[in-house]
C-alpha cells in the first residue's frame, strides 16, 4: 500500500490467509487486464455486467467469500469473515458501483437464508453459490419505500402446507439473474407481525416475471412480479416477527459494505485527481501550487483517512459482537451515513478541483462522480441512519460499563453470530464503554484536545438543556443533534484504530482539524433550528472553535498527498 491509501499496485494483505490473497490479487488482475478503456466504456453504454460475473463463478469469488462454515462441507477456505467481506468490497468499490452492487446484493439476499434453519434452502443457496450463481432481496416495493410494515407481496395458504405468492416488488437488484430471491412479504387476512413471511424465489420460474430495469445503469436494479407464484414448504424462510427481524438483521449485516464500497470508489478518485492536478500546469506552475487546491486535497485526504480508520475499527466489533456485546449496532449506522456521506463529499472535493476533467468520457472520476450518490441512500437513507443512531445517545454517552477490550480481528474465524442477532429491539439498553478513554489517550493532539471540548460540550448541554418531548419527536431537529453526537461515535473509533495501527500525530491532528470544523458547522446548525432555546442556541454558539492552525503539520500531510501523484493509474 502507498500509505494509507488502496493501491493494486502495491496491495498486499499479508493478514490474510493464501487463499483469500489469492482471490483479491486475482479479483484486481482481472479488472486491471480488462483495463480502464473497457471499464469506462461499459459504464457509459450501461453495458450489463455479466463478464465480471462470469469472472467471479470461475474464481468461487462469492462461493468462497458467502458461504458460512456451518455449509461449507470440506472447504476450508469457505467461511463468512467480515474483514475479508470488507476488502473485497473495497477492492469492487476502487472499479465501480457496478461491480460492488452485485456483491452487495448477493450479501442482502443471502441474509435471510443463512439465518433461516431450513436446510434445503441453506443447501440450495451454497450449490448456487458453487455454480457460480448469485443472489437477490426482494424487501422493496414501489409504494412503500423504507416502510418494510406494509407489503402488497400476499400469500395464499395452498391446503397443502405451502403458498401461492402474488405482489411486485421494486429496486431490487440482480433481480433478472438471481438464483435466490429473498423475498418479504405477508399471509393474506393476517395482521401485523404474525403474518410476516420470508421466502426463497427463483428468477428464472415461470411465474416469476421481471418487468424492467428501474435504473438507466450497467447494474440492474429489477422491479418483478409474482403471479401464482408456488411457495413451497422448503422455500419458506422464515414467518411471523422472526421474519422481520430477519430482514433488520440482514440489513445490518449488508449495511456495512456501503462504506467500503464508498471508500474504494473515494480512493481511485484521489489517485487519479492528485496525478492529474499535480502534473498539470497552469501559468507556469502546477495546479497543485494554488493554495485552496493544496487545502482542498489535504482536505479529501484527512477525510479519506478517517472514514478508513473507523470503517476499519468497526470490523473489529462486528466481528466480536456476540449477545451480551452488540454495541456493532451503533458502529454500523454510523459507518453507514457518515462514512458514506463523506466518501460523496470527497469526490466532491476532487472533482471541484479537476474541474472540467470529471466530465470527460475517459476519466474514472466521471464515473466515481456519477456512482458515489448512491451509497447513502441504499439500505436506509442518512436520515433514518442518524433516527437509529439517536437510539443509542443516552447509554453511550451516560452510562459507560467495562467491556473486555477488543483486538483487531484478522484472524480466520466464521461470524456466525451475524446469523444468530436475535430480536432487532432493544438498541436504547445496548451499553458501551468510555468514549472518554480514546479521546483521553491523544490529548498531547492539538485537535484532538479541542475537539474533546466540543463532546464534553455536547454532553453537558444534553444534561443542562436537554431537547423537550417536542424537540424528540422533532425529527427536523433531532438529526441536527444526531449530526453532533455521531461526530463524537466517530472519533472515537478513528482514535482506537490511530492507536492500533500506530498512526502518525500529524495525520491524526489533520483528521480532526475536519471534524473541529465539522462540529462547529453542525452546532450552528443546531441554532438555527425553529424549535431550538435559548440555552440550546447559546450553547450552540460557545461550541464553535477554531482548529489548531500549524503549517508544518499542513505541509508535511501535503507531502503525503504528493507523494500520491503517479503512484496508482488504471492500466489502459
Ligand atoms: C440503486 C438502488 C438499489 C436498490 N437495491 C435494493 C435491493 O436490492 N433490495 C431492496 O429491497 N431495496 C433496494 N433498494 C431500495 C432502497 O433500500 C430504498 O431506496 C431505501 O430503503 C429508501 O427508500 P426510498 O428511496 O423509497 O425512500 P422513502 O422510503 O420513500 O423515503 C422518503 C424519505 O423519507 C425519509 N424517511 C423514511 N423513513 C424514515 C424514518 N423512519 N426516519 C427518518 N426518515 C425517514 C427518508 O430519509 C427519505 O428522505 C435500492 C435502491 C436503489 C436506489
Amino acid at each position: 500500500m502507498t500509505g494509507l491509501l488502496f493501491n493494486p499496485d502495491d496491495y498486499d494483505p499479508a493478514h490474510f490467509d493464501p487463499e483469500t490473497r489469492r482471490l483479491l490479487r486475482a479479483t484486481i488482475d482481472w479488472f486491471e487486464a480488462r483495463g480502464k478503456r473497457t471499464l469506462v466504456e461499459k459504464f457509459h453504454a450501461k453495458e450489463f455486467h455479466a463478464d465480471f460475473l462470469r469472472f467471479a463463478a470461475e474464481e468461487q469469488l462469492f462461493a468462497t467469500l458467502l458461504t458460512p462454515r456451518a455449509e461449507a462441507g470440506r472447504a476450508a477456505d469457505k467461511r463468512w469473515d467480515t474483514a475479508r467481506i470488507a476488502a473485497l468490497s473495497e477492492v469492487l468499490g476502487f472499479y465501480g458501483l457496478s461491480y460492488w452492487y452485485p456483491w452487495q446484493v448477493t450479501i442482502l439476499g443471502l441474509g435471510p437464508v443463512w439465518q433461516s434453519t431450513n436446510q434445503a434452502a441453506r443447501t440450495r443457496a451454497a450449490a448456487l453459490l458453487d455454480e457460480g450463481g448469485v443472489c437477490a432481496f426482494g424487501l422493496s416495493e414501489k409504494d412503500h419505500g423504507a416502510d418494510i410494515y406494509a407489503t402488497d407481496m400476499v400469500l395464499t395458504p395452498d391446503g397443502a402446507g405451502g403458498y401461492r405468492a402474488t405482489g411486485g416488488k421494486y429496486y431490487i437488484g440482480n433481480g433478472n439473474v438471481a438464483g435466490v430471491v429473498s423475498v418479504f412479504g405477508r399471509i393474506e387476512g393476517m395482521e401485523g407481525p404474525d403474518g410476516y413471511v420470508f421466502f426463497v424465489a427463483d428468477s428464472a420460474h415461470p411465474a416469476y416475471h421481471l418487468v424492467k430495469n428501474v435504473v438507466p445503469s450497467q447494474i440492474y436494479v429489477s422491479e418483478f412480479r409474482l403471479e401464482d407464484y408456488p411457495v413451497r414448504a422448503e422455500d419458506v424462510l422464515h414467518t411471523g416477527q422472526a421474519a422481520f427481524d430477519a430482514a433488520l438483521n440482514t440489513v445490518n449485516i449488508g449495511k456495512f459494505n456501503l462504506c467500503f464500497g464508498g471508500i474504494g470508489i473515494a480512493e481511485h478518485a484521489f489517485h487519479e485527481a492528485i496525478t492529474h492536478a499535480h502534473n498539470r500546469v497552469l501559468y507556469g506552475n502546477r495546479v497543485t501550487a494554488f493554495p485552496h487546491v493544496r487545502a482542498q486535497f489535504v482536505e479529501a485526504y484527512a477525510r479519506l483517512v478517517a472514514a478508513k480508520l473507523f470503517c476499519d475499527r468497526a470490523i473489529d466489533y462486528f466481528r466480536s459482537a456476540n449477545p451480551d456485546d452488540r454495541r456493532y449496532l451503533l458502529f454500523n449506522p454510523v459507518t453507514k451515513m457518515k462514512a458514506t456521506t463523506e466518501a460523496e463529499r470527497i469526490v466532491g472535493l476532487l472533482t471541484e478541483v479537476v474541474a472540467a476533467k470529471s466530465f470527460e468520457a475517459d476519466t474514472y472520476l466521471t464515473v466515481a462522480a456519477t456512482d458515489i450518490r448512491g451509497l447513502p441512500k441504499l439500505e436506509g437513507t442518512v436520515a433514518v441512519n442518524l433516527a437509529l443512531i439517536l437510539k443509542f445517545m443516552p447509554q453511550y454517552l451516560f452510562a459507560p460499563q467495562p467491556h473486555p477490550h477488543i483486538p483487531t480481528r484478522h484472524d480466520p474465524e466464521d461470524d456466525e453470530f451475524l446469523f444468530r442477532q436475535g430480536p432487532a429491539r432493544g438498541l436504547g439498553t445496548i451499553r458501551f464503554h468510555d468514549w472518554r478513554e480514546a479521546y483521553r489517550t491523544f490529548q498531547h493532539v492539538p485537535n484532538v484536545a479541542v475537539f474533546s471540548e466540543q463532546a464534553d460540550g455536547l454532553a453537558q448541554m444534553l444534561s443542562t438543556a436537554p431537547p423537550s418531548a417536542a424537540q424528540q419527536k422533532d425529527l427536523d431537529f433531532a438529526l441536527a443533534l444526531g449530526e453532533l453526537f455521531t461526530l463524537v461515535v466517530y472519533g472515537q473509533l478513528i482514535l482506537e484504530q490511530a492507536e492500533l495501527i500506530g498512526l502518525e500525530t500529524q495525520v491524526i491532528d489533520q483528521v480532526f482539524d475536519t471534524l473541529v470544523r465539522d462540529f462547529s458547522g453542525y452546532a450552528v446548525a443546531l441554532h438555527g433550528k425553529p424549535s431550538s432555546t435559548s440555552a440550546q442556541q447559546r450553547w450552540a454558539l460557545t461550541a464553535i472553535r477554531k482548529p489548531d492552525v500549524d503549517q508544518g503539520r499542513f505541509d508535511h500531510v501535503w507531502d503525503q498527498v504528493a507523494a500520491l501523484s503517479g503512484a496508482y493509474q488504471m492500466k489502459p
